[in-house]
């Protein structure tokens, strides 16, 4: 939850997840965001008034105050801070996934609601609550969460993996994924999305995890699934190879911080 702050009720010191364009504001030494004194802050007091609180969520813990500006397009040069992308610090620094992916989804939710999805005129923010309202036809807009599946497939001791066209570089092999569509449910998107990228049937859908996934408001549900029949047929517009691999010879995979890592190492772990 993100909560508006006023000026006055600014902590001594805090961590600030500064936002510049689409990149966040790193301190050179820690490569994280950074822990300040407001007062050391001068170049930001211009944005006293647009500062939010990252409330914690149920298990986090946070040893400070966390505040977001988004600076927008401003580049302020004389501050003492690096830019970083937020997949880079992310890959970095797993623990701080949490917090970092959602200030920016919420950073990334006001910038692109500044004006009226219903009749074009400028929004405002809600105090209270995180959302947009137009008052000129009440429609109120809360931020978007696109549910997204994401499956491992196996089948004996293998499991079957696919090379993205995204990751056409990388070499590295995943998950299928995909975004589930109106009117559909989890598990429609689920046999749908391998039927579409692979051409396999798959049975026996469990429920994995989930995971959000802030690039840029994909919230990933997972499943492992069970083989069921087909041949493997790819969707060359989404995938370049897909493949059986077996559990005890994987190619390049996701890390384990992500939801598709920890699915591959799930399926491995019940060999
Ligand atoms: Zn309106």
């Amino acid at each position: 939850m993100l909560k508006k702050l006023s000026s006055h009720a600014i902590g001594k010191t805090a961590r600030w997840l500064l936002f510049s364009e689409g990149k966040l504001l790193i301190d050179p030494k820690t490569q994280l965001p950074p822990v300040a004194a407001w007062e050391n802050l001068q170049e930001l007091h211009h944005h006293q008034d647009s500062i939010y609180q990252l409330l914690p969520l149920e298990n986090e813990n946070y040893s400070s105050h966390h505040y977001v500006i988004d600076l927008g397009n401003e580049n302020i040069a004389t501050l003492p801070f690096n830019t970083a992308s937020l997949r880079s610090v992310l890959m970095a620094f797993p623990l701080e996934f949490s917090v970092i992916s959602r200030a920016w989804q919420y950073t990334h939710f006001y910038r692109t609601h500044r004006y009226c999805g219903q009749c074009g005129m400028p929004t405002t923010k809600v105090d209270w609550e995180v959302a947009i309202h137009c008052h000129h036809c009440s429609h109120r807009v809360y931020p978007r969460v696109s549910p997204c599946v994401i499956m491992a497939i196996y089948k004996d001791n293998e499991i079957l993996l696919a090379k993205g066209v995204r990751h056409k570089e990388s070499g590295m092999f995943s998950t299928l994924a995909g975004f589930v569509e109106s009117g559909e449910s989890l598990e429609q998107a689920v046999h749908r999305e391998v039927k579409e990228e692979v051409g396999v049937e798959i049975e026996n859908l469990e429920y994995f995890g989930s995971q959000p996934w802030p690039f840029p408001h994909s919230l990933m549900v997972g499943y492992i699934a069970k083989y069921k029949q087909g041949e493997i047929q790819i969707d060359k517009t989404e995938i370049v190879e897909a493949e059986w691999f077996n559990l005890d010879n994987l190619p390049l995979i996701p890390p384990t911080f992500s939801i598709a890592g920890q699915l591959i190492q799930a399926v491995k772990n019940r060999q």
